[in-house]
């Protein structure tokens, strides 16, 4: 099947993103590395009358360190390639997530913002955000704003982003420790489950993606180590407490199982494995 037709405007700068989302009024898609829409456009399950291409925007990749110490963070532009992130040094947890996203091809043209951006609640980069206490920052008509990962993904494939605003760029907090685990069919599938691990200022946070429609902070197996729990006593009361659903790749138990163990994984790689 081919895409429906569509008018395309190439943006040179965020405020021509922005202007002509307006004028589309919300009926206007940005076309970023194009690995999530394009396909939807071809299925039809999509059918914008306006595509806005932002790949000529310039300065919106790269990743740069911002702040120091317990307040260390990086910087990532919302047009950063998949292969960036994970070539990168500056935050090594990120790096890790990002060999895990597809294969070469997919890395080499996605971006951290439509990552982000598309919400797939089996992604690596929302798991992360999450994960780390990620700050995105969002621009808007006449505006910016930054609104925390946490408030961002609103559901399966939706966020808090308005029909008229772009991602511009996201801060993610660098882990003093940090571990990352993932359970897929085969490597570069998305992920059944993912479990990350970040002590950030001496609190633990543990998030998991493929356990519901957004990633979830397993707040009940943050609690326990925070009270001298064990790595095992923790995984165990953070898969206690998820609801996955069924699929066709597993039952709700199977899911909640392999959540104990990719935490399991996780802890021991950031070596919190009291
Ligand atoms: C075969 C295959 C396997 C894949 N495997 C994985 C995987 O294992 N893990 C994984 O995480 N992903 C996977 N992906 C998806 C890939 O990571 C995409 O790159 C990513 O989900 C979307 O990024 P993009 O830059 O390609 O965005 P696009 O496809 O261009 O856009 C996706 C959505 O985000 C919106 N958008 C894009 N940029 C912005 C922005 N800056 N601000 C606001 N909205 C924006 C678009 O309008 C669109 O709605 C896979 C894709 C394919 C085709």
């Amino acid at each position: 099947m081919k895409c429906a037709p569509f008018d395309y405007v190439r943006a040179a700068t965020v405020d021509d993103v922005v202007t002509a989302l307006a004028d589309a009024d919300g009926d206007g898609k940005i076309l970023a590395g194009g690995q999530s829409l394009v396909p939807i456009l071809a299925l039809r399950m999509a059918r914008p009358a306006v595509l806005v291409d932002v790949n000529r925007i310039p300065g919106l990749g790269g990743v740069r360190p911002d702040g120091a110490g317990d307040g260390a963070a990086v910087h990532v532009g919302a047009l950063t390639r998949h292969s960036a992130l994970a070539a990168q040094s500056h935050h090594p947890l990120l790096a890790e997530a990002a060999r895990w996203i597809g294969h070469t091809a997919i890395r080499s043209r996605g971006t951290a913002g439509g990552s982000i951006a598309h919400a797939d609640p089996s992604a690596e980069l929302p798991v992360v955000a999450v994960g780390t206490g990620a700050v995105v920052t969002v621009s808007g008509p006449g505006r910016n704003r930054s609104v925390s990962a946490d408030e961002l993904f609103a559901g399966a494939l939706m966020t808090s982003l308005g029909e008229d605003e772009m991602i511009i760029g996201i801060r993610f907090p660098v882990p003093q420790r940090w571990g990352f685990a993932e359970f897929a069919r085969r490597h570069g599938d998305f992920a059944l489950v993912t479990a990350v691990v970040a002590e950030i200022g001496g609190t633990v946070r543990i998030a998991l993606g493929g356990v519901g429609s957004v990633p979830v902070r397993a707040a009940a197996g943050e609690q326990v180590l925070a009270t001298g729990g064990t790595a095992a006593e923790a995984a165990a009361a953070a898969s206690a407490e998820l609801r996955p659903t069924a699929d066709m790749h597993g039952s709700a138990p199977f899911r909640q199982a392999i959540a104990a163990e990719m935490i399991r994984r996780a802890l021991a790689q950031a070596r919190i494995d009291r």
